[in-house]
């Protein structure tokens, strides 16, 4: 039986970060994935010559938000992110961005007037709220709206709310409004970190500069430096009424997905271990301590990391207690469904870098990503993702159907130029932000054994989610005294 510091269920990002960063730290680990390839939902694969990516992905906060700390201070390679471009909206007369502050409120013709000066003063009143230190984490975006709006208001509220959240407007709160449209922004210092985890010898480290000059392009690099500076003054999210932008320090990786995935990999050391095709079936525990897990053989380590949903943990440790599996049940999954067609030619209709989305009855996302890198689609051909919130109490067909209609009702033109598809359901993150909805903790009734991933962290979103978790597991550890 081998024996290993820390063993890493999962080979996610969560998993991969956890990995990297306690093998940084001097550890020796496992990492133990229960699938063929590596990376759970952040990962890019071929189909028919097109390269598409597991779901439509912004990777978001990436000038002060967690993840750019993380590879401040543990990533030996970097990828490049190319710019995000815009969100916007398409409805049957084309396409308009977004508002994100409120002078795009203004012009935002897709909503009636009266509707518009309405969500404009609501926004408001959310934004002196928070500033005034009011979490408004348990109120509904809904419970926070007049109640006169139209239709065509509700459903693009409702729209924005799924996309942010995995549910409907009743069951997102404000809170996570106000963040995911970046009027309150994720961020977290060195300073911050080094408190949390204790400072330790860097093998390299790069300051934030250098980590923008080189994961931008070169004449992205002064603009979005003029943005950060802006940001180091006092800027309340009050004066960003005036000036917000939804995009704000947002890109895609050049080279897909999975080049963020390999650019973490490829900075580990050779501590790490990692076997695929190898699910853990059993965690082990004596006098209430982790000694190991149970696999296709039986692995030891004093510490275990436990990133898969935390909703299977009952199934994988014996006489955990009752109360803390109750706990668990709370925590709810919302399901997604993407589409990706590969079009035969570059369509006019998707002539712009960013994503879309349409609000009428059954709402996606849509994001054109060979317009970042042309290589992710044959010559002359594009690539375009379509993610849904579907509905779990339907079958999966029904929702496929539903989707494709509203594609071809959104796009009337689209269908004649498809050259590939491909769907993929998937649940984006392990535990949805809604109002009642729970979260796991870090730590968990057995000694020696966390939980890291979008479960344990309800702030942000995704792969910056993540990233949160994985930093509250650095300081977690750092408490109990064994990141050290
Ligand atoms: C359609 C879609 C769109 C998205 N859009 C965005 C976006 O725009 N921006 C963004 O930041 N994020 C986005 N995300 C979310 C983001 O991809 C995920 O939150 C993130 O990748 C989750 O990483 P994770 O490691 O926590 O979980 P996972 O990726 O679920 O990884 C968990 C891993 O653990 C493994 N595992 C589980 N149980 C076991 C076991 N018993 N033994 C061994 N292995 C096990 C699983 O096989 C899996 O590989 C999107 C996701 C989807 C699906």
């Amino acid at each position: 039986m081998k024996k290993y510091d820390v063993i890493v269920v999962g080979a996610g990002v969560s998993g991969l970060l956890a990995a990297l960063t306690l093998s940084k730290h001097g550890k020796k680990v496992l990492v133990l994935e229960k699938g063929e390839h590596l990376g759970g939902n952040c990962n890019s694969y071929v189909v028919d010559g097109y390269q598409v990516d597991t779901g439509a992905h912004a990777i978001t906060h990436l000038i002060e938000g967690p993840l750019p700390r993380l590879m401040d201070n543990y990533f030996d390679f970097l990828p490049v992110f190319e710019d995000y471009g815009y969100y916007y909206v398409r409805t049957e007369n084309g396409l308009t961005k977004v508002p994100s502050n409120l002078k795009d409120f203004v012009t935002f013709d897709v909503l009636p007037r009266k509707d518009r000066l309405i969500l404009s003063q609501t926004l408001t009143k959310a934004l002196t709220l928070s500033s005034f230190g009011i979490d408004l984490s348990d109120q509904s975006v809904y419970d926070f709206l007049p109640k006169n709006l139209c239709k065509d208001t509700y459903d693009f509220v409702d729209t924005i709310s799924g996309f942010l959240s995995g549910k409907s407007m009743k069951d997102t709160s404000a809170q996570r409004v106000l963040s995911g449209s970046s009027f309150v922004r994720d961020s977290i210092t060195q300073e911050q970190f080094d408190a949390m985890i204790g400072k330790f010898e860097h093998k390299k480290r790069q300051s934030t500069e250098s980590i923008l000059s080189s994961i931008l392009p070169y004449h992205l690099h002064a603009s979005l430096q003029a943005r950060v500076d802006k940001v180091a003054q006092p800027f309340t999210s009050l004066e960003r009424l005036a000036t917000n932008k939804v995009n704000y320090s947002q890109g895609y990786p050049r080279k897909g997905l999975k080049a963020l995935l390999n650019a973490i990999l490829y900075s580990f050391p050779d501590t790490v271990e990692i076997k695929s095709e190898c699910e853990v079936t059993g965690i082990l525990v004596e006098s209430e301590k982790v000694y190991g897990v149970e696999a296709d053989d039986i692995y030891l380590a004093d510490l275990i990391i436990y990133t898969g949903f935390a909703t299977d943990l009952p199934e994988l440790i014996k006489d955990l207690p009752q109360a803390y599996i109750e706990e668990l049940k709370g925590i709810v999954h919302t399901k997604s469904l993407t589409i990706w067609l590969g079009l035969k030619e570059e369509l006019p209709e998707f002539k712009y870098t960013g994503s879309e989305i349409w609000f009428k009855d059954f709402a996606y996302w849509a994001m054109p990503i060979s317009n970042y890198d042309p290589s992710l689609a044959p010559k002359d051909k594009q690539l375009v993702g379509f993610s849904f919130v579907i509905d779990s109490e339907q079958t999966e067909e029904h929702e496929l159907k539903k989707a494709y209609d509203t594609i071809f009702r959104a796009l009337p033109n689209i269908e004649k130029y498809i050259d590939m598809q491909h769907e993929q359901v998937m649940i984006p993150e392990k535990a949805a932000v809604t109002i009642n909805g729970k979260f796991a903790d870090i730590r968990t009734p057995v000694k020696n054994l966390y939980i890291a991933g979008t479960d344990t962290d309800r702030r942000s979103m995704g792969i910056t989610r993540a990233s949160y978790s994985i930093i509250e597991l650095l300081k977690i550890l750092n408490e109990d005294g064994n990141l050290h």
